[in-house]
């Protein structure tokens, strides 16, 4: 397994005012991926928070930490600086982030937009950080090795995150897992209590013991208790996890029948 966490920074996060589909976003890539976040954690626009938040992370030593928000030009974008904090490293302006800059302006047809104060911050990286190209924004990504830990840092502009995660996070994570597939389906049960289904998905998970299955209650409604279940098998051989897949879901419809409830639009099997 390879572990990954999510570092999202930003009191907006905190106090409401934006939620964290990074979060989401990244996790779900993530599950697709055959893999999952292993951790998330939020904190403020505040030096101390970032740079403390960054050495427990580290000190759990995941292969991945993805950094999310706080590379702008804006005061309150200081994600870099509690970074260079946590390493203990200074911060230097850099070329080549510099030239990524540049390059996005001319891009956009501002050939002559002076390179600013609040311009030239976003090239100050922490010493031994290197740029990563930002194809859907001003801000690049940052990559850092610190230890075993690779660190990505994120813009938070769920686009631009994006961006760069899928060009180059991405590929990277992929590299490290190998190559896995996750067959994935879903679907709804009636007149079956959760309390009823706990220990169908016992057994299911004593005889597949790798599959995640997951109920998620939905209420009750004129009287019928209804349910959506999750089945995902994860595996090298994606033949053999589909069909894993189709067997747990095959044995779960049979017991669920022998206790009184049916199946309903079961989805297809996703990847
Ligand atoms: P910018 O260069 O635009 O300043 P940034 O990397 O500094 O980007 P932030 O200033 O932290 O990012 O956030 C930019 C925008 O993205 C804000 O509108 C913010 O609310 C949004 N945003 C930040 N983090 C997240 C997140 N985790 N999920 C969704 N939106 C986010
Ligand atoms: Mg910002």
């Amino acid at each position: 397994m390879v572990r990954v966490e999510m570092l999202a920074v930003g009191k907006e996060l905190l106090i409401g005012r934006t939620l964290n589909t990074n979060a989401h976003w990244l996790g779900k890539r993530m599950a697709r991926m055959g893999s999952m976040l292993k951790m998330i954690v939020t904190v403020d626009d505040d030096l101390k928070e970032i740079s403390s938040s960054l050495k427990t992370a580290l000190g759990r030593s995941p292969e991945f930490l993805l950094v999310v928000g706080g590379l702008g030009p804006t005061p309150d974008d200081m994600t870099l600086q509690g970074i260079a904090l946590g390493l203990g490293v200074g911060m230097r302006q850099s070329g080549s982030a510099l030239k990524l800059i540049r390059e996005h302006y001319s891009r956009r047809g501002l050939r002559a937009m002076e390179l600013t104060p609040a311009r030239k911050k976003m090239a100050r990286l922490p010493l031994g950080a290197e740029p990563v190209l930002n194809s859907a924004g001003t801000a690049p990504g940052v990559r850092i090795i610190a230890g075993q830990t690779t660190v990505y840092c994120l813009p938070g502009v769920p686009v631009e995150m994006r961006d760069i995660f899928r060009r180059a996070v991405e590929p990277e994570i992929k590299g490290k897992l190998g190559n896995l597939h996750r067959k994935y389906l879903t679907f709804k049960l009636e007149g079956v209590l959760e309390s009823e289904l706990a220990p169908i998905i016992a057994r299911e998970l004593r005889r597949h013991p790798g599959a995640y299955i997951k109920s998620h209650p939905r209420g009750i409604r004129e009287g019928v208790s209804r349910i959506e279940l999750d089945i995902a098998v994860v595996g090298e051989d994606s033949g053999r996890a589909g069909r894993t897949a189709f067997e747990i879901a095959r044995e779960m419809e049979a017991a669920v029948k022998g206790a009184g409830g049916s199946v309903r639009g079961t989805r297809g099997l996703e990847e």
